[in-house]
């Protein structure tokens, strides 16, 4: 997804250079370009924000993941609201008090 907003990106350079051309004269085929260049900025800036995106989204996987390997191990649940692993028929979190409904 991030690839196919860089390719939009250099694209619209591309597109902003050959409308630049076409206008025959130097301020047209600048403002062209600065135009362009300015949007591609914006793809190539939303591509790297997916990135990190998706860059987040698989280290929460993998935080979740371990988390659910620890409360098999160690019979324990972690606390819905303070994360904090405690044993698993306790009916309140010894750390924040919370019980679940
Ligand atoms: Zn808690």
């Amino acid at each position: 997804m991030s690839g196919l907003l860089f390719i939009i990106g250099i694209i619209t350079v591309i597109a902003g250079i050959l409308l630049g051309f076409m206008t025959g004269s130097i301020l047209g085929f600048i403002l062209s370009v600065l135009g362009s260049l300015f949007i591609a900025v914006i793809f190539f800036a939303l591509a790297k924000a997916l990135d990190l995106l998706e860059d987040i989204q698989a280290k929460l996987y993998k935080t979740a993941e371990k988390e659910r390997k620890i409360e098999k191990l160690t019979d324990s649940v972690a606390c819905a609201r303070c994360k904090q692993l405690h044993d698993s028929d306790c009916t309140s979190c010894p750390h924040c008090a919370y019980r679940p409904s």
